[in-house]
């Protein structure tokens, strides 16, 4: 399989999955995630058209937004856990940050940055331990409480459990939206929060279908079988 096919086949699946919940093809941002491949890579998927990259590691990150300069049409997104004392490094081209975890990384992107940092609150929606993240109480009560003027919560991201189990899947991924919802109607100052963040490889599908605005993949377009 070519990136061409990997990537005819993910979008096969997107209209698709776009179809069945009678949405439109452009209510969905597809975000290759790069972050097991390199530059050369990354260009032949921007010879295909893609231009919103995700990654999960600041430095890395660093030298891939470098060697894209002359591209200045590319969307950066990082999406990985990110440490308080990276986001200076990162925050001037980050265009969406994916992986707002915590309010201390909060606190310290609303110091460092000098414009608005459009930012989704990461929810453990299903309460894994292992993962990162606010669960449903803290999301609210954190939008509640802040007062940012940095900090913009666009939408709210999730991680789905690593399970095939269809019901599961469909299940998170309505609790994520039945809270962005939630949060939407409070309308905070700096808290739109109209985008769900969410679908990977294994689970798009199902996220589109229960209302992704942003897919996160990265296998589906960099494996080759
Ligand atoms: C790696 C990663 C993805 C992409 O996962 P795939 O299974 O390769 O599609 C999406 N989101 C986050 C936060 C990731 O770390």
């Amino acid at each position: 399989m070519s990136y061409n096919d990997n990537l005819k086949l993910v979008e096969d699946k997107i209209s698709r999955a776009v179809a069945r919940s009678h949405r439109e093809r452009s209510d969905v941002h597809l975000v290759a995630v790069t972050k097991t491949v390199d530059v050369a890579a990354m260009e032949k998927l921007y010879d295909l058209g893609i231009r919103h990259f995700g990654e999960n590691r600041a430095d890395v990150f660093a030298e891939k937004v470098e060697a894209f300069a002359d591209k200045p049409d590319v969307v950066w997104h990082f999406i990985g856990s990110l440490q308080t004392r990276k986001v200076r490094a990162i925050l001037p081209y980050t265009r969406f940050l994916h992986s707002l975890d915590r309010v201390s990384l909060a606190d310290e992107i609303e110091k460092r940055a000098t414009e608005k940092m459009a930012c989704f609150l990461q929810v453990n929606i299903s309460e894994e331990e292992t993962k990162h993240g606010f669960n449903a109480e803290e999301a609210i009560a954190f939008v509640k409480a802040q007062n940012y003027q940095h900090v913009e919560i666009i939408g709210l991201m999730t991680m789905a459990p690593n399970t095939d189990d269809e019901q599961t899947l469909h299940h998170v991924f309505q609790g994520l939206k039945a809270l962005q919802q939630e949060i939407e109607k409070l309308e905070i100052a700096n808290v739109p929060c109209h985008e769900l963040s969410m679908g990977m490889t294994n689970d798009f599908e199902i996220a589109i279908e229960e209302g992704a605005t942003f897919i996160r993949v990265g296998r589906a377009l960099v494996e080759e079988n």
